[in-house]
């Protein structure tokens, strides 16, 4: 209970209870769902991002890339985007419907609360209704073919880029993700992190291509040193091999030239003692994070070792984790048990520049060359590739695959309907509000391609109840027909990480009946698109 005192402690701060509050955080909601909107499916429009600052501008029909690039100050609404954002990591793809889902969930909630419904109930109601919605996905899903696979992420990339370019992004992101499975504990599994991306600016994006094994660029320290194209081990150190700065401030008085000589020579000493150190574990190859002095570098093309420096941080990462190596961070305690060993290192050059290329001999990690004529295109690629592969490694996780198309959302909305007068109480209010924010989804697929959102509706309710779960609506045709056969295909993981994940920020939204605003503008809707400047 808030006491007076308490009140008083609250002074500087807006406060919204109870029923006022619910509607202005499912204002802000709606507000966000209603800027994504329009980019659902493969008709939805690009929205262009302008930075504050600089006057940067991108243009996307990522869902998530609006969000995350919009200056939103609702926490409501950042609870959304933070729900899309997870939608993003977990699934690759389905980042628009979870917002536009939430949004639904929440103005159907607040419409029962307002005809006397409790927020309890309508919680309680969702949750049963969101239950029932997995276990029924499986009643329709079937296992993915290599051909369902490819169509699933096309279909998630569908109106991100032109047909050529999706179909090319799509087989290479299949393609990574089969050459990256792994059996692990439970099942398997393959890790997206395991592709670099390089970019090549000036060819265009369907000329990107997928290498096998982890190119850099990166030159040698000495043209002398040696390639392996037949593999050795590799040594990472995490720093470099220069003269030592000494620890304190000393300031010497040089009374004779010997002097500065000896200085020198104790130097080398260290540096040939490091250099010792790392020939010691008997590695082919160093790969250092900072500078390589000349002095060492000599030393190391004596001792037989091949060098690279200067080499960012997630790259070492990733060597080290395609070679099995152990990071070392000082060279004089590099021990034989830190090395990695790789197959092959050869050096590539394309585009006037010189590459390293190594293929590890613990995963052999993968390259992708993003193409494109202009920075922008290149990034949307880059992006591209990502969803892509999100959806790719998704589907070896877990091979099940759904209708897209509105179909699946159409097809647990008509069972839910039906399910709904068989549990006892209000509940069921609730579970038919589910199924209401369901059918949003169809319905803004058909209106972003400028169909009738309500008759395309019924008309897809319709040709389900005749001819089952797997019809749904084809935008580019105009058609409800087997989603299957047109390649609308989506992988289950996407859906019913969309659902649950919409019911769960949906549902602690509804709990929320008390919101202090510290100083801050409580009105909404607060999320405004930045119009570019001209
Ligand atoms: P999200 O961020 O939620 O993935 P998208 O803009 O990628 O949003 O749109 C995905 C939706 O578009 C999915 O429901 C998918 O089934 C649908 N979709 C994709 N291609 C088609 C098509 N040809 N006809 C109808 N719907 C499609
Ligand atoms: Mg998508």
């Amino acid at each position: 209970m808030v006491t007076q005192e308490h009140e008083s402690l609250l002074s500087d701060t807006e406060r919204t209870q109870g029923r006022s509050a619910l509607r202005n955080n499912v204002a802000a909601a709606s507000a966000l769902a209603d800027a994504v909107r329009s980019t659902l499916g493969p008709k939805g429009l690009d929205k262009m991002l302008v930075s504050g600052g600089d006057n940067n501008a991108t243009v996307t029909n990522d869902g998530v890339t609006v969000l995350e690039n919009a200056e939103v100050e609702h926490p409501t609404a950042k609870m959304l985007i933070a729900q899309s954002s997870a939608q993003d990591r977990q699934a690759g793809d389905g980042t628009t419907t979870t917002v536009i889902l939430t949004a639904e969930l929440l103005q159907n909630a607040l419409e029962l609360i307002d005809i006397g419904v409790h927020p309890g109930l309508v919680e309680r109601g969702y949750r049963i209704a969101s239950r029932e919605s997995m276990q029924e996905l499986y009643n329709f899903s079937k296992q993915a073919t290599e051909e369902d696979s490819l169509k699933s992420v096309m279909t998630s990339l569908s109106g991100k880029s032109d047909e050529g370019v999706r179909e090319q992004l799509s087989t290479l992101a299949v393609e990574a993700a089969a050459a990256l499975t792994q059996q692990v504990e439970g099942g398997m599994d393959a890790d997206a992190s395991l592709v670099k991306k390089i970019h090549d600016l000036g060819r265009p994006s369907v000329e990107s291509e997928l290498i096998s094994g982890l190119v850099l660029a990166k030159e040698r320290l000495h043209s002398e040193m040696k390639m392996y194209p037949k593999g050795g081990s590799i040594l990472i150190l995490d720093g470099g091999i220069s003269r030592r700065k000494p620890d304190i401030d000393i300031n010497l008085k040089v009374t004779d030239t010997g002097m500065i000589a000896a200085l020198n020579a104790q130097e080398l000493v260290d540096i040939q003692d490091r250099v010792d150190a790392i020939a010691a574990t008997g590695c082919n190859l160093l790969c250092a994070r900072d500078g390589i002095d000349d002095d060492a570098r000599g030393m190391l093309l004596k001792a037989g070792i091949t060098c690279y420096r200067r080499i960012e941080k997630p790259d070492l990462e990733l060597l080290a984790r395609t070679t099995g190596s152990t990071m070392v961070h000082e060279a004089s305690l590099a021990r034989a048990e830190d090395l990695g060993e790789f197959t092959s290192l050869t050096s590539e050059k394309w585009g006037g520049v010189t590459y390293m290329k190594l293929v590890g001999a613990s995963s052999g990690g993968l390259t992708l060359i993003v193409r494109g004529t202009g920075k922008t295109r290149m990034d949307e690629v880059a992006r591209g590739f990502d969803d892509a592969m999100g959806v790719a490694c998704g589907l070896v996780r877990d091979p099940q695959v759904l209708p897209g198309g509105g179909a699946t959302q159409m097809a647990l909305a008509r069972h839910l309907r039906k399910f709904a007068p068989t549990v006892p109480g209000r509940e069921q209010l609730a579970i038919e509000a589910f199924a209401g924010a369901l059918e949003a989804i169809p319905r803004i697929l058909a209106e972003n391609a400028g169909l009738s959102p309500l008759d395309e509706v019924l008309r897809l309710n319709a040709a389900q109840e005749a001819d089952g779960p797997w019809i749904g609506l084809n935008i580019l045709t105009s058609q409800t027909e087997p989603m299957d056969e047109a390649g609308i295909i989506e992988p289950l993981a996407v859906s019913k990480n969309a659902i649950s994940g919409a019911m769960e920020a949906a549902v602690s939204v509804l709990r929320i009946d008390d919101v202090l605003w510290a100083n801050q503008d409580p009105s909404i809707p607060d999320w405004k698109p930045e119009e570019p400047e001209d």
